[in-house]
């Protein structure tokens, strides 16, 4: 029973802390940490990755449990799901409000564990090792990337502790932030946040990719912003969020079709399951779900350009 009615518990810790502090994913998950249900096995392992590895879902079936917000108990949100991201590998899941996309970000960086099946690592259930060198084997660049008040360098570094002012910047400019943070007068040691510095949706999710392209994880996922970026800004994060996926395993939760275009694979999922998977190309010539919305989202982009 205990363990049904600490996320609530923990919730409101979360929101204090937020507002106290402006935190990010990571940071959040670390909060969580103090009082999750997901525990370390008592016998688990160090994560050893050689390179990008491959993931695979197996059969996997979760349901977020009775006392979580918004949650009618017990209801399936992913059923039977299986799919997999071969090494350097990039699959984008697409599907409605509410399919389970970010759940699958969720489930893969442990934030909960599956109610049935599996998820592996290069074989190796992410179960059987420490969540520690699980995340770090993982980048997030999340929806609402969220900044410490700290300084821009401290932002873009946290996550490699080691990075030189150097390293700092070389993935400032990769990500394309770095002109911007050096017009400012005080250039990285520019205070960001709340009482600092206020960054738009796009500079943040650029810093955001900055910190995960210094971090060099071996599997990242993007969890794209659901507010629609103008279509320029949104062209250029996608071509520098490619560059950040470029030889890993990346899983891509899009909210919007154009980002999925050149992915390798592309899962269309709704009510937690898979029911279409193809590349775009593919996609289109079933002529089923995916085409339809394809369809769809062009006409409203048309209807938006000629407005
Ligand atoms: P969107 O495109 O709107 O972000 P999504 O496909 O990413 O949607 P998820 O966030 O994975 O959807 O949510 C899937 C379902 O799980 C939704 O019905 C949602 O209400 C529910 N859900 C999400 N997070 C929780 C939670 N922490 N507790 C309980 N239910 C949740």
């Amino acid at each position: 029973m205990i363990q049904l009615y600490i996320p609530l518990n923990f919730l409101g810790v979360i929101y204090r802390e937020i507002k106290q502090s402006l935190t990010d994913l990571d940071k959040m998950f670390q909060l969580l940490e103090r009082e999750r249900e997901v525990q370390d096995a008592p016998d688990a392992r160090e994560l050893q990755l050689a390179g990008p590895p491959t993931l695979r879902f197996e059969n996997v079936s979760f349901a977020y449990e009775r006392g979580q917000a918004g949650a009618e108990p017990g209801r399936p949100i992913l059923r039977n799901l299986s799919f997999e991201i071969p090494a350097g590998h990039t699959v984008a899941v697409v599907g409605p409000s509410g399919a389970g996309k970010s759940t699958l970000a969720r489930l893969l960086y442990r934030f909960y564990d599956v109610g049935d099946g599996a998820i592996t690592l290069d074989g190796t259930d992410i179960r059987s090792v420490t969540q520690a060198s699980l995340r770090r084997a993982i980048g997030i660049v999340p929806q609402d990337t969220v900044l410490f008040n700290d300084t821009v360098a401290y932002n873009i570094g946290y996550g490699r502790p080691d990075a030189s002012q150097a390293e700092i910047e070389a993935a400032a400019q990769a990500a394309r932030i770095h002109e911007f943070i050096a017009s400012t007068p005080l250039g990285y040691a520019t205070m960001v946040g709340e009482r600092g510095l206020k960054l738009s949706g796009g500079e943040k999710q650029r810093v955001a990719i900055a910190r995960t392209l210094l971090k060099n994880p071996p599997i990242v996922i993007f969890d794209e912003a659901t507010s629609a970026l103008d279509s320029a800004n949104e062209r250029a994060i996608q071509a520098e969020l490619r560059r950040a996926a470029s030889g890993k395993t990346a899983l891509v939760i899009a909210h919007r079709l154009s980002t999925v275009v050149d992915a390798d694979q592309i899962l269309v999922l709704e009510a937690g399951r898979i029911v279409e998977r193809g590349t775009h190309g593919q996609l289109l010539a079933q002529q089923g779900r995916y085409a339809s919305m394809w369809a769809l989202q062009q006409s409203g982009a048309e209807a938006a350009t000629t407005a």
